[in-house]
């Protein structure tokens, strides 16, 4: 099969098309985990010592305390949250 000029021309393109179309499909990606590390953080349950992941919701301000059962031992945990000036959350508990 022979190519013209042009034709190749527009088969290089369609391909760089591509890679550039990917390329900003993995920048999407890494802004998707960013957003996501703002919103969750996560303390460790004082009774069974489990790693608990708790969404963040910083609209409800700067300080928050909340009473949660421990999904994995279903003890309550008094959750503190405090959002720093860059809004990462810091989380602390204790058993209730
Ligand atoms: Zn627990």
């Amino acid at each position: 099969m022979l190519l013209n000029v042009s034709e190749l021309a527009n088969i290089a393109g369609r391909f760089q098309n591509a890679m550039i179309k990917r390329m900003y499909d993995d920048i999407d990606d890494i802004d998707d985990s960013m957003v996501e590390l703002n919103d969750e953080a996560s303390y460790v349950c004082g009774s069974c010592g489990e790693d608990i992941v708790v969404p963040v919701d910083s609209s409800e301000g700067r300080q928050q305390q909340y009473v949660e059962d421990c999904p994995v031992c279903c003890c309550p945990n008094v959750i503190y949250v405090e959002i720093d000036e860059e809004g990462f959350p810091n989380v602390r508990s204790h058993l209730e």
